[in-house]
């Protein structure tokens, strides 16, 4: 019998790079997702094909423990099967298809939608506990894939739920919903553009804040209040100041962010993230800033920022209800005037997080 999997993409409405700093962040599932159709295979092996890449990859059941990644998107979903073997589930012989409305690389997280709907359909009978599932994601991902990423979006992708953001506490994994803003759309906005600094960028930073944590003599920047880090900061070196100054400002903004329904002060808190990502934590690019500029330029728009991991991909806009239509309009004429590039716009709608979708 065929069975698919959702798992959706997700948008961080704020706290960027905290997740691995064990702050705050405060995404929502997409209804733009990865479903994975899942069927026996008459082979011993597990077999997936991407219709994105038109590709596929197959290993025999036995050899799944020892698969080394090789540097293509199998990767994703054979360090999923790895880390569920080594996590003590079966794997059976199944023939996965994957498709996928999550835009790849722009922010919006298609690796955890990924990771998540293989991991759910490679696991398929075994109800694997909801938070086990997303760290399984997140192990694949660091540990195969290689890209030293916090629990976020597999978090998100697996606990979401419909009409709502998610706050999550990294250092202790606890989740807490937030009613969205009324009045207002979320619309993001894909420069389509990545540069190659991110992956490198990532791998900087991580060991910067964690320079910035010996500094200060704390296990994580979340151990340190913003009145105990000013009083640190003149001694500290520049690069790791800047680093903890915005990972602390920004935990404190998604508490804010939280618990207001202002518009005009949530479009604030927007700007003010984006500013700071872009001169103290320095993963902005020219393309960003442009968006984020021309954006606050633009009737009815509250507030503007990058999201994801910077260097490219998606900014979010918080938009006058209303206005959705002459916002995407003026941004697309606007980056394509600069850039000759036409952005690709989405609105953001809050869905479920992760699961199996009932045969029809
Ligand atoms: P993001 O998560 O922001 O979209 P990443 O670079 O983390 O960007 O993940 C993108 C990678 O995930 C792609 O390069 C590809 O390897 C893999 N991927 C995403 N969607 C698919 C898909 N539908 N089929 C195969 N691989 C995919
Ligand atoms: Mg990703």
């Amino acid at each position: 019998m065929i069975r698919t999997f959702r798992a959706p993409g997700r948008v961080n409405l704020i706290g960027e790079h905290t997740d691995y700093n064990q702050g705050l962040v405060l995404p929502m599932a997409l209804d733009l997702a990865t479903f994975v159709e899942s069927a026996p295979n008459n082979t011993a092996s597990v077999f997936v094909h991407s219709e994105h890449y038109k590709e596929s990859r197959e290993w025999p059941v036995d050899a799944i423990p020892q698969l080394e990644p090789v540097g293509d998107w199998g990767d994703y979903v054979a360090g999923v099967a790895r880390e569920l073997v080594r996590a003590g589930y079966r794997i059976e012989p199944r023939r996965l298809f994957i498709r996928s409305t999550v835009p790849e690389g722009a922010g919006l997280s298609s690796s955890a939608a990924l990771e998540i709907s293989c991991a759910l359909a490679l696991s398929f009978d075994q109800s694997v506990p909801p938070l086990e599932l997303a760290k399984i994601g997140q192990r694949a991902e660091v540990e195969f894939v290689g890209l030293p990423c916090g629990i976020m979006d597999q978090y998100v992708s697996v606990f979401g739920r419909e009409g709502t953001a998610l706050m999550i506490d990294c250092l202790n994994l606890e989740r807490q919903y937030v009613a969205l803003p009324s009045g207002v759309s979320i619309l993001a906005v894909n420069s389509m553009v990545k540069h190659s600094l991110a992956r490198s960028a990532y791998r900087d930073r991580t060991e910067e804040c964690a320079e910035a944590a010996r500094c200060l003599g704390v296990r994580s920047l979340r151990d340190v209040s913003l009145t105990a880090f000013e009083v640190a900061a003149p001694a500290m070196p520049e690069a790791a100041r800047n680093r903890a100054r915005h990972v602390i400002e920004e935990n404190e903004r998604v508490r804010r962010f939280a618990v207001s329904n202002d518009p005009v002060e949530l479009g604030r808190l927007l700007v003010e993230s984006h500013r700071s990502l872009q001169h103290l934590y320095e993963v902005s690019c020219e393309e960003l800033d442009f968006l984020v500029d021309a954006a606050l330029e633009i009737d009815g728009v509250h507030g503007a920022r990058v999201t994801g991991g910077g260097f490219g991909g998606c900014t979010i806009n918080l938009v006058r209800e209303g206005c959705e239509a002459g916002f995407t309009e003026a941004i697309q004429s606007a980056y394509r005037r600069r850039f000759g590039i036409s952005p690709a716009v989405y609105r953001c709608v809050a869905a479920a997080g992760a699961g199996e979708i009932a045969p029809v």
